[in-house]
């Protein structure tokens, strides 16, 4: 599973540039990696959430189309996933086109050896663009420069989501109508939450107000704070989530990331740090809304569900829409 080491290591500067703030807005996008979040700004953000809109519209009144027809997705996943994977094989699906799935790379050549390199430019034989979830950070942006057809991060190890990112920002725009002076909070495992990684990322394009919510072992990696910093925005750190409830329009919940500690007993220790539920809520103000990437496990208890404020099944709809437009847009039929 792993890029092996004896694999011509490509020149990093190259995912670099690609990770530069893209300056196209409309079909700019055609034939090209989604690899970081920094590949986006305002402009282009505009552009895909109308996209996004548009393919709400289409799903709602006819269900799929024929855009993508004859385009081939190939959904490789060497971690598990629910709704990363299983929205983007929707997504094609709704566009009329295809979609070869490699969910367990337990039954493909990758278990006999196969390299990262090897597998992705044996996919785009058969394929137009290659969905790939790595536990390596820099997976994708390595599987990039091997493949010549566009390559989407779909969770590169602790790295980035990008996808993940633009379909929570959004959810955000779409539930609260604006992004500009809002206040987030971030709860949870801020270290090794790729999800989190990459929102706040992309949140340093806003005017808003940062509040990052977690136990002194898990808090946001000094890299990413250093960003916040450079783009001028405001940050809080606190492992008290009452220092934000009242205050906050959106929080943004995530899980303990277990997989990712080689130490367990840590991880037993933090795990049930924070739990929203009914009575943390009826603190929170009437306007905003509760966030998850999922899945959740205990972070935000079932009673939680029916509060209108809970905007995390509505969020996953919103994935597939933004990776319709993600997918429509790099094949160039946005
Ligand atoms: N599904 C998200 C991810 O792949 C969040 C999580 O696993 O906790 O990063």
């Amino acid at each position: 599973m792993s890029v092996h080491s004896e694999i011509p290591q490509p020149d990093l500067s190259y995912a670099m540039e690609k990770a530069r703030p893209a300056d196209y807005t409309e079909n700019g996008f055609y034939g090209r990696d989604i690899i970081s979040v920094r590949q986006f700004n305002r402009e282009n953000l505009k552009y895909i959430f109308r996209v996004a809109e548009e393919m709400r519209s289409m799903v709602e009144r006819f269900g799929s189309a024929d855009l993508l027809q004859g385009k081939v997705l190939a959904n490789l996943f060497y971690e598990p996933s629910t709704r990363t994977s299983s929205s983007f094989s929707a997504a094609m699906q709704r566009l009329g086109g295809r979609v070869i799935a490699i969910n367990e790379v337990v039954y493909s050549s990758v278990a006999k050896g196969e390299s990262l390199p090897d597998t992705v430019r044996t996919l785009e034989c058969y394929a137009d663009v290659i969905v790939l979830r790595h536990p390596e950070v820099g997976a994708a942006a390595i599987a990039a420069h091997y493949a010549r057809k566009p390559v989407i991060n779909a969770g590169d190890g602790v790295g980035e989501h990008p996808t993940q990112a633009l379909l929570d920002l959004f959810t955000i725009q779409e539930e609260l109508g604006q992004i500009d002076g809002l206040k987030v909070a971030m709860v949870g495992d801020l270290k090794y939450g790729r999800t989190v990684h990459s929102l706040t990322r992309l949140l340093c394009l806003y005017d808003v107000d940062l509040y990052f919510v977690s136990p002194d072992i898990l808090r946001m990696p000094a890299e990413i704070l250093e960003e916040v910093k450079e783009a001028g925005l405001d940050y809080t750190e606190t492992s008290d989530i009452h220092d934000v409830i009242r205050d906050v329009d959106v929080l943004y919940v995530t899980r303990v990331q277990k997989e990712r500690f080689t130490d367990l007993s840590q991880y037993e220790a933090v795990k049930d740090c924070y739990i929203v539920d009914p009575e943390l809520m009826a603190l929170a103000k009437e306007k905003m809304i509760v966030m998850h990437p999922f899945p959740r496990v205990g972070e935000i208890s079932y009673a939680v569900d029916d509060d209108p404020r809970a905007a995390y099944f509505r969020q996953m709809v919103n994935g597939m829409y933004i990776r319709m437009a993600l997918l429509a847009a790099v094949l160039g039929k946005a």
